[in-house]
C-alpha cells in the first residue's frame, strides 16, 4: 500500500500538456501549445560556457549542501542591489528550482493540521506541496473584477488560530497579476499582526510591465524581514528552467533548517548548474538578455490580450506580469460540462493547446502561456477563436 500522504497526488497537469503536445507534434500533428511555462529563449551562450567550464576544471563533486560560496554571496549582493533587502550568504539556501525550496519552506514549518492561506487562482504545485505536508490549504479566491489581485481585506477573514502562513505570488502564474506595493504593505502588516508567515513566491520579478514596480516584502521593514520566506529561482528570468537552480532566503535560524533539509534531501543543487547560475549574476550581458526577453514578453502580452478581449463572449483581465494571460470561457465551457472537456476540444478540432483553469482552483478558465512567437501567437488565438465559434452552431 501507498502512504496516505501521497494517496491523492497528481501530475503537475501543467507538465502533462506539455508532454501531450509534445506527443502530439512528433507524431507529425501541426499544435500550437501555449501550455508550457517557460521561455522560449534559449539560456543565454555566456552562462552555458561557464557551466561548461566548470566541468572541465572537474566541479563535479557534492557542493556545500546551502550552495558554492561564490553563488550564495552573489545572491546576498543581488538581494541588497536589486531588492532592498539584507541577507547574509547564511541566510541563502540554494535549492534544485524554486518548486525544491518551496518544498523546504512549507516542510520546515508545516505541522500537521496547519493551515495555508493560497490566494486562487494559484499555481498548481502549491496545494499539492502543502498537502504533502499535511497541512491544509485555505482557498482564497481572488476576483476577476479586481484583476485577480489579492488584497489584505480579502485574506483576513480566513485566518484562524491555525493560519501559519500565506503564499504570496506576485507577479501570477496563472493570471499575470501584480499586487501593488501599497497593498503589498497592508497584506504584510495584517500578517505581522497575525503571526503567519509570508511566503513571497518573486520567480516572476524580472518580468513585470506597464511601469509596474515588483516589490519584495521582505524589503519593507526588518519585522516583515523576520517573517518572510523569499523564494526565487534562475529558470525564468535566464530561461534555465532545466538547470534546476533556485533559492530562498530567510532568516538564519531557518535557513539553518532549511539547508539541512536539503543535505538530507537532495544534498545540494547540482555543482555545475550552480556555476551558470554564478554567471547569471556576474555577467553584466545577462542584464541585457532579461530586458531582451521582458520587452518581446510584454509585446506578446499586448498581442494575446488584444485579440483575445474581440473574442465574443469571453472576457479577460491585462496582465501586468509573467508570461500567463487568464481568459474566462465559463461561457463557451458550460457548454460541454467543464474547462477540462473545453481544453480537450480545443486540442482535438482547434489543434491548440492550453491549461484548464480548474488545473488552478478556478473551473471555466484557461491558462495560455504567450511564450511563442508574435506569428505562432495570432495563428493560436486565430484556431481558439474558430474553434470556439463551432459550439455557437
Ligand atoms: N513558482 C511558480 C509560480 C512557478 O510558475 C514555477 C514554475 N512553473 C515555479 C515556482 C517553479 O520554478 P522552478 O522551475 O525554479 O522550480
Amino acid at each position: 500500500m501507498l502512504s496516505r500522504r501521497v494517496s491523492h497526488i497528481k501530475p503537475a497537469p501543467t507538465l502533462a500538456l506539455s508532454a501531450k503536445v509534445n506527443q502530439l507534434k512528433s507524431q507529425g500533428l501541426d499544435v500550437i501549445g501555449f501550455g508550457a511555462g517557460e521561455p522560449d529563449f534559449d539560456t543565454p551562450e555566456f552562462i552555458k560556457e561557464a557551466c561548461i567550464k566548470a566541468l572541465k576544471e572537474g566541479k563535479t563533486k557534492y557542493s556545500p549542501s546551502g550552495g558554492i560560496p561564490p553563488l550564495r554571496q552573489a545572491l546576498a549582493e543581488k538581494l541588497l542591489k536589486e531588492n532592498n533587502v539584507e541577507y547574509k550568504p547564511s541566510e541563502i539556501v540554494v535549492t534544485a528550482g524554486a518548486k525544491m525550496a518551496l518544498y523546504l519552506v512549507f516542510s520546515a514549518i508545516l505541522d500537521e493540521g496547519d493551515e495555508v492561506l493560497l490566494p486562487s487562482p494559484y499555481w498548481v504545485t502549491y496545494p499539492e506541496q502543502i498537502l504533502l505536508c499535511g497541512a491544509k490549504p485555505v482557498e482564497i479566491k481572488l476576483k476577476e473584477e479586481n484583476g485577480f489581485i489579492l488584497r489584505a481585506e480579502d485574506i483576513e477573514p480566513y485566518i484562524t488560530n491555525r493560519t501559519k502562513a500565506l503564499v504570496l505570488n506576485s507577479p501570477s502564474n496563472p493570471t499575470g497579476a501584480v499586487v501593488p506595493e501599497e497593498e503589498i504593505k497592508k497584506i504584510a502588516e495584517l500578517c505581522l499582526s497575525k503571526n503567519v508567515f509570508i511566503i513571497s513566491d518573486e520567480c516572476y520579478e524580472a518580468f513585470v510591465y506597464d511601469g509596474e514596480k515588483f516589490v519584495s516584502p521582505a524589503s519593507l521593514s526588518k519585522e516583515v524581514r523576520e517573517i518572510t520566506f523569499t523564494v526565487n529561482a534562475f529558470s525564468k528570468t535566464y530561461s534555465m528552467t532545466g538547470w534546476r537552480v533556485g533559492y530562498v532566503a530567510c532568516p538564519e535560524r531557518f535557513a539553518k533548517v532549511i539547508e539541512d533539509l536539503n543535505s538530507q534531501t537532495i544534498s545540494n543543487a547540482t555543482t555545475f548548474a550552480q556555476y551558470g547560475a554564478l554567471e547569471a549574476l556576474k555577467n553584466p550581458d545577462a542584464k541585457t538578455f532579461v530586458q531582451t526577453m521582458r520587452s518581446a514578453f510584454e509585446k506578446r502580452r499586448d498581442l494575446a490580450y488584444n485579440l483575445l478581449k474581440d473574442i465574443p463572449n469571453i472576457s479577460v483581465v491585462k496582465p501586468k506580469g509573467a508570461f500567463y494571460i487568464f481568459p474566462n470561457l465559463s461561457y463557451y465551457s458550460s457548454k460541454l460540462g467543464s474547462d477540462l472537456a473545453l481544453a480537450e476540444f480545443l486540442l482535438e478540432k482547434g489543434k491548440v493547446a492550453g491549461v484548464p483553469g480548474s488545473a488552478f482552483g478556478r473551473e471555466g478558465y484557461l491558462r495560455l502561456s504567450y511564450c511563442l512567437s508574435e506569428d505562432t501567437i495570432k495563428e493560436g488565438i486565430e484556431r481558439l477563436k474558430n474553434a470556439l465559434a463551432l459550439l455557437e452552431s
